[in-house]
C-alpha cells in the first residue's frame, strides 16, 4: 500500500469514509479531530492533547468514557460468548436481564415489554411499525398515520427521517412515506404566536388536536415526540404541553409516543424524560444513555395496552400475531452487558440528581455572560441538555448569517482551548457526561466566554 504524501494523511484520513452530515470537499479542509482515547469526562486526541467533552460523544456518553465497570461487563460476557441472536427460538442471558432492568426503571411509566435493535432510528422505527400492527391487532387497520413536531429529531431511516421536523434534513429525500405529520411545536424564544409560556403549551396541544380532528382520529395511530427536543435545536416544551397532549392522545385513543433517546436515563435531570412532564407514554424509545454507547443498542418499550395485543392463547393466531420486525443484532450481549452495568453507575451514583443540580449551574453560569455578548440570544435547557443560540440582534431576535459561520468559529476557538462543543448551525449543544462537576462547568464557560470575547 502506498502512504499518502499529505502531511497528517495517514491521521485523517479523509478519503475513503463518507462522514455522517458531512461534506468530503470540505472535511479535506478541515480534517475531523481525532479522538484517540477518553477518561471521565475528558478525551484526548493522538498528540495527548485533553479535551473536556461537552458534548458527550454525541448526547451519549452519560457515565463518561472509559468506566471499569462496564469494560470489566464486555470482557466478561466475550470470555462467555460474544454473540447469540434471540430470533426462532434461541435468547441470550444479558438480553433478558436487560429486559427486566429496563422495566424496572420503567416501572412508574408502567413499561411491560421491550423490543431490542441497534440505535435510535431503528428504535424508532420499530416503535411506529409497533403501533401500525397494534391498530392491526385491535381491528382499526385504517389507523396508519403518526404525527410529531415540527423541529422534531427522531432518526435516519426513511420511516424515522419522515418523522422529522427538520426541513434540511428531509429536502433531499422527499417524498417521504405518506401518513406521516408534522405540528407546531412549543418554541417558546422562536413562535408567532405568544409571549406566554403556558399559553403557547395550550395552543400547541390544541393545534395537534385540531390536526387529529382533521385527519380523522380513526386514521391516526401515534403522536411521537422528544420530552425536550434535541437536534432542533433544545426546546424544553412548557410544564403543561405534555401533560395536555395525554389528554388530547386519550380524548382520541392516539398512542402517546415519547422519544427518549436523548432524555432517556438522566440527561435532563430525571430518571426519564416524560417522568419530569409526570406523563405516562404508550412507548418509550430508547437508545444513546441507555449504554452510554460502549456498544450500541437502541430499545422501544411498550405498557401492557399495547402489548397485550400481541398475546393469544389462540395457538393458530401465533404467527400472525407475532410482531412482524427484527434486527439481527437486536439483543447484542456484549451491548446488552454494557447496558447493565452503565444503568447500575447511574443508579448508584444518582447521575440525573448530579446533572439536575450540575446543568442548572452550568445556565445560571452561561446567563451570567450572556449580558456581557452580542451573539447570545438564548440559553435554554433542561438539566445536562443545553442549547445556546447566538442571534445578529438579540432585541429582534433575528438569526445570523448562517454563511459567516459564527457558531464554527466559537466552537473551533473553544475545541483550541481544550473544550468540545457542537454547533448545530447557531445554536450550541452542551450535553457532557452526567458526571459532570461544577468545575467543570467553569471550565467550560470560561472557554466559551473567551471564544466569544475574541468574536466580539
Ligand atoms: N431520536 C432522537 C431524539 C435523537 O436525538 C437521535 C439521534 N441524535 C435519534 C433518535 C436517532 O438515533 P441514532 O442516531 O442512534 O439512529
Amino acid at each position: 500500500m502506498t502512504k499518502d504524501p499529505r502531511p497528517g494523511a495517514d491521521q485523517h484520513d479523509v478519503r475513503h469514509m463518507l462522514y455522517p452530515f458531512a461534506n468530503p470537499s470540505h472535511l479535506s479542509r478541515h480534517p475531523p479531530l481525532v479522538i484517540e482515547r477518553g477518561a471521565g469526562v475528558y478525551v484526548y486526541d493522538g498528540n495527548g492533547k485533553r479535551y473536556l467533552d461537552g458534548q458527550g460523544g454525541l448526547w451519549n456518553v452519560n457515565v463518561g468514557h472509559g468506566r471499569e465497570e462496564i469494560k470489566e461487563a464486555i470482557r466478561a460476557q466475550l470470555d462467555r460468548i460474544s454473540f447469540y441472536s434471540i430470533f426462532g427460538g434461541t435468547s441470550n442471558r444479558p438480553a433478558i436481564e436487560l429486559a427486566d432492568v429496563l422495566c424496572r426503571w420503567t416501572a412508574q411509566e408502567g413499561m411491560a415489554r421491550v423490543f431490542f435493535s441497534s440505535g435510535g432510528s431503528e428504535a424508532n422505527e420499530a416503535a411506529y411499525k409497533l403501533a401500525r400492527q397494534y391498530w392491526r391487532q385491535v381491528g382499526q387497520p385504517m389507523r396508519h398515520k403518526i404525527i410529531s413536531l415540527k423541529r422534531a429529531y427522531h432518526g435516519v431511516t426513511l420511516g424515522a427521517l419522515s418523522a422529522n421536523g427538520i426541513t434540511p434534513y428531509r429536502a433531499p429525500f422527499e417524498p417521504l412515506l405518506a401518513g406521516f405529520i408534522q405540528v407546531e411545536t412549543p418554541h417558546v424564544y422562536r413562535n408567532p404566536f405568544t409571549t406566554d409560556p403556558q399559553a403557547l403549551g395550550r395552543l400547541c396541544a390544541q393545534l395537534l388536536e385540531r390536526e387529529i380532528e382533521f385527519q380523522g382520529p380513526d386514521s391516526v395511530a401515534a403522536f411521537v415526540a422528544e420530552p425536550v427536543q434535541g437536534a432542533g435545536g433544545v426546546i424544553v416544551p412548557p410544564a403543561n404541553f405534555w401533560p395536555l397532549v395525554r389528554e388530547v392522545c386519550d380524548r382520541h385513543r392516539v398512542l402517546l409516543i415519547a422519544d427518549e433517546v436523548v432524555t432517556g436515563f438522566g440527561r435532563i435531570g430525571s430518571e426519564m424524560g416524560s417522568r419530569l412532564w409526570g406523563v405516562k407514554p404508550d412507548m418509550m424509545v430508547f437508545a444513546k444513555g441507555i449504554n452510554s454507547g460502549y456498544i450500541p443498542l437502541g430499545a422501544t418499550m411498550a405498557n401492557a395496552r399495547v402489548c397485550d395485543a400481541f398475546v393469544t392463547t389462540d395457538e393458530a393466531l401465533f404467527s400472525s400475531n407475532a410482531f412482524l420486525h427484527g434486527n439481527t443484532y437486536a439483543g447484542h450481549p456484549l451491548a446488552c452487558v454494557a447496558a447493565i452495568a452503565n444503568l447500575e453507575i447511574i443508579e448508584k451514583e444518582k447521575l440525573h440528581l448530579n446533572a439536575g443540580k450540575v446543568g442548572a449551574y452550568l445556565m445560571e453560569r452561561l446567563q451570567s455572560i450572556q449580558d456581557k455578548h452580542r451573539y447570545i440570544g438564548d440559553v435554554r435547557g433542561q438539566g445536562l441538555m443545553i442549547g445556546v443560540e447566538l442571534v445578529a440582534d438579540k432585541k429582534t431576535r433575528a438569526p445570523l448569517d448562517l454563511s459567516l459561520n459564527v457558531g464554527a468559529r466559537i466552537s473551533d476557538a473553544c475545541r483550541e482551548a481544550g473544550v468540545l462543543l457542537r454547533n448545530l448551525a447557531d445554536t450550541f449543544i452542551i450535553s457532557p457526561p452526567l458526571t459532570f462537576t461544577h468545575a467543570n462547568a467553569d471550565e467550560m464557560v470560561d472557554a466559551i466566554d473567551d471564544a466569544m470575547s475574541q468574536l466580539d
